[in-house]
């Protein structure tokens, strides 16, 4: 007998081993071996197992074998293998690397185990023995708690190890190791809640979802009551004995999500969260595959979470840019558990206040069944959005007078307001007033970033920081200006206009700890602040009754970022932020500071028309042959030597234009940001009706040219990232 096993060098190959007899009746596909690798042993997947050894190219008589079986219940299922198979194909990236993206490192590495604790329980039988007064107190205690962990008892009952140890040694107690799960901080204990009645809306999105037999887009306003309909969705499968996963954009930033699908479900739930502990992750992903935890909330890689008689999955925030993975893998979440649900037969829902146009069109086609929610379900209602025209408002001003007025309502009434601003760091850069020219990265062709709190200039893009210069590097001038706004400066403008508010910052910098997400929302929650201000974080899914305010301090950032999706994103930003407040009694009032009011997506987002402002733009987009009309995928080429890298992409673009009848092949051109890290990067943008030929294509070019060892040729099928 012969195996195939995938082991993660980055190889794109499998490895043929043979099985030894006691293994064979063991062996399943799916299950982590080790296996001889060189000099070393390495961990692997059995992909494929074949009876019989013709046929094979590989003479049987070089084969190794097996070494052990790690875990003879499989990691992934045939239905899982074949998803991760078929993302490898579409994606054009190496099978191991989906695999590696499907399971957590922490349950594959060699070291990985179920911690185990000291528990100690009464004797089923015991014998009468002599006790002293205070032994015989101890053992009365715990055979009133009926046992617990050694370390737990020890210090409720102010005893010892050696002390307990003692008893067990007279066969009064039971100690031994036994696992203890350790809960992600996420899951605490929340107060549990039972399903609300439904109000009509959320009833017929409900039904749809039971009977659709293919996926379901829901879209629903911000508090248009869709968790609760995720709720129901997902007790209803768990009636009919099958497991959900809940997929939500990232779970640091929707504490409160999770807390929901807790509280209703208990135990059932398990938590895959990216800041957890790795024995965390190990406890919970073996809780999900043993089947006692049904439902999994996570982020993208909870797709693959191997929960047995998958009935459901819900993609919450379906439009949300983190869904796309941006390294290899360059998977899709959401088009993976559309394709895991075809998979398995299991019903997809994806939720959002502002679909994706893709889902959107995949609605209008028929391919997805189709619910809305047009008004909120609690007792808020859907606040006014105002758009404030910043050219009135002097060149350079962060506030305009309409929001200063209403953050000074607000902060007299004692209610708290939310202020949205995509830009983290103190100024957007450092320009010289004498030669007008900006300070840029060593490494990246990106403009520094001013950093007050540690009054440093930051690259955002690699990371590289370096102090303020004092004179301008390019023409040793020494007046220098501090263009553009990030949180940082807003937060110090705030704190000299209204010194007596208590301001919180929440952007990558104010967030590196593993908790501070979580303070920082906690202590806002309980109103120990009047003002949250941040980046994107801030937009999405919170939840606070007290916010009456929420502002979009410069909404033109994302309308001119070189992207076909940043009208779409635009749109999404504001109706995001404009849902973060009135989400209870109290009415809300949004504001949005923009230089081009009229501008559709701004304008539109503002009136909440989604269906308006999808139309207008699905018509641009297929005018222009872009998604979802057509698949729009980019080769990237890098080098650390420009002229390689612009002379192999020429080469490659010419070479595809010949070749590829059905794709369109755009020029080659350097990337938006044409160096970073050192890298200069190229690209070639590919649009057509088939992916695979762009696989193909790709494959066909490097077969025929293949590059030189310092160029790095990748291909990102369905790009969304074009910075
Ligand atoms: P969404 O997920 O669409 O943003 P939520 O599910 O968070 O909306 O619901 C918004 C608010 O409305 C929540 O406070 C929720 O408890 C409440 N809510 C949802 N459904 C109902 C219902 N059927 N009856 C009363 N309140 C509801
Ligand atoms: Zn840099």
């Amino acid at each position: 007998m012969l195996c195939k096993v995938a082991i993660d060098l980055s190889l794109d190959r499998l490895f043929v081993y043979e099985v030894p007899g006691d293994l064979q009746e063991k062996l399943a596909v799916g299950q982590l071996l080790s296996v001889p690798f060189g000099h070393r042993t390495a961990r692997g997947f059995v992909l494929e197992v074949s009876k019989n050894k013709s046929g094979e190219e590989v003479p049987a008589a070089k084969l190794k074998p097996i070494a052990g079986i790690v875990d003879e219940t499989p990691f992934f299922s045939p239905a899982l293998l074949e998803l991760v198979r078929k993302l490898a194909a579409y994606t054009a990236a190496p099978i191991e690397s989906l695999l590696r993206a499907a399971v957590p490192a922490a349950v594959v590495k060699p070291n990985a185990r179920p911690k185990e604790l000291l528990f100690v329980a009464p004797a089923l039988a015991a014998r009468a023995v002599e006790l002293t007064r205070r032994q015989e107190w101890l053992y009365n205690q715990i055979v009133r708690l009926g046992g617990g962990w050694m370390s737990q008892l020890c210090a409720e009952l102010d005893t010892s190890p050696a002390t307990l140890k003692l008893l067990g040694q007279k066969g009064l107690l039971q100690i031994a190791p036994r696992q203890k799960f350790r809960t992600p901080l996420v899951a605490r204990r929340a107060a549990p809640t039972k399903a609300l009645a439904l109000n009509p809306e959320q009833a017929a999105a409900l039904g749809a979802i039971k009977a659709a037999g293919r996926p379901v887009l829901l879209n629903g306003v911000t508090g248009s009551g869709k968790t609760e309909v995720y709720l129901q969705a997902i007790a209803a499968e768990l009636e009919r004995g099958r497991g959900a996963i809940v997929m939500v954009p990232e779970i640091a930033l929707t504490p409160q999500t999770v807390q929901r699908f807790a509280a209703r479900f208990g135990d059932k739930v398990a938590v895959l969260h990216s800041a957890m502990g790795d024995g965390e992750r190990y406890d919970e992903w073996h809780r999900i595959r043993s089947g006692k935890a049904r439902v999994v909330v996570g982020p993208r890689s909870a797709v693959f979470a191997p929960v047995k008689d998958l009935g459901l999955i819900v993609v919450d925030e379906e439009h949300d840019p983190s869904y796309k993975q941006e390294d290899n893998p360059r998977y899709h979440a959401r088009d993976a558990a559309v394709l895991r649900g075809a998979l398995e037969g299991a019903k997809v829902v994806l939720g959002s206040a502002t679909p994706s146009l893709e889902s959107y069109r995949n609605a209008q086609t028929g391919k997805y069944a189709y619910a809305e929610m047009r008004s909120r379900a609690g007792s808020g209602t859907m606040p006014q959005v105002r758009l404030v025209d910043m050219a009135g408002e002097k060149q350079g001003g962060i506030f305009g007078e309409a929001m200063l007025e209403a953050l000074r309502v607000r902060l007299a009434q004692g209610e708290q307001a939310i202020l949205f601003l995509n830009r983290r760091g103190y100024s957007r850069s450092v320009t010289c007033a004498d030669c007008g020219r900006t300070v840029d990265c060593d490494r990246c062709d990106m403009p520094y970033t001013y950093h007050r709190a540690d009054d440093c200039l930051r690259c955002h893009l690699c990371g590289r920081w370096i102090e303020v210069p004092q004179k301008c590097p390019h023409c040793g001038g020494a007046r220098l200006d501090y263009r553009g706004i990030g949180t940082q400066r807003a937060e110090a403008a705030l704190k000299t206009i209204f010194p007596q508010a208590r301001i919180l910052r929440m952007d990558a910098d104010s967030t590196s700890r593993k908790d501070s997400h979580d303070d920082i929302l906690s202590r806002f929650r309980r109103h120990e602040a009047d003002i949250l201000i941040g980046t994107q974080m801030v937009a999405k899914g919170l939840d606070f009754p007290s916010v009456t305010l929420s502002g979009v301090i410069n909404a033109d950032q994302s309308l001119n970022l070189p992207d076909f999706r940043a009208a779409e994103r635009t749109f999404q930003l504001i109706a995001q932020v404009a849902g973060r407040a009135g989400r209870a009694e109290l009415p809300g009032e949004v504001i949005v500071q923009t230089r081009n009011p009229n501008h559709p997506a701004i304008r539109l987002a503002a009136t909440g028309d989604y269906a308006k402002f999808a139309a207008g733009e699905l018509k641009e987009r297929e005018e222009g042959g872009l998604p979802p009309y057509a698949h729009l995928s980019v080769i990237h080429l890098k080098s650390q030597d420009r002229r390689e890298a612009e002379e192999w992409a020429e080469m490659y673009a010419r070479s595809l234009e010949k070749n590829v009848p059905g794709l369109a092949v755009s020029a080659a051109m350097p990337a938006a940001v044409e160096r970073a890290d050192g890298w200069y990067r190229y690209q070639i943008v590919l649009t057509g009706h088939s992916v695979a030929a762009m696989v193909a294509a790709r494959r066909r070019l490097l077969a025929v040219r293949p590059p030189p060892r310092a160029l790095k040729v990748g291909i990102d099928i369905d790009a969304h990232n074009f910075v």
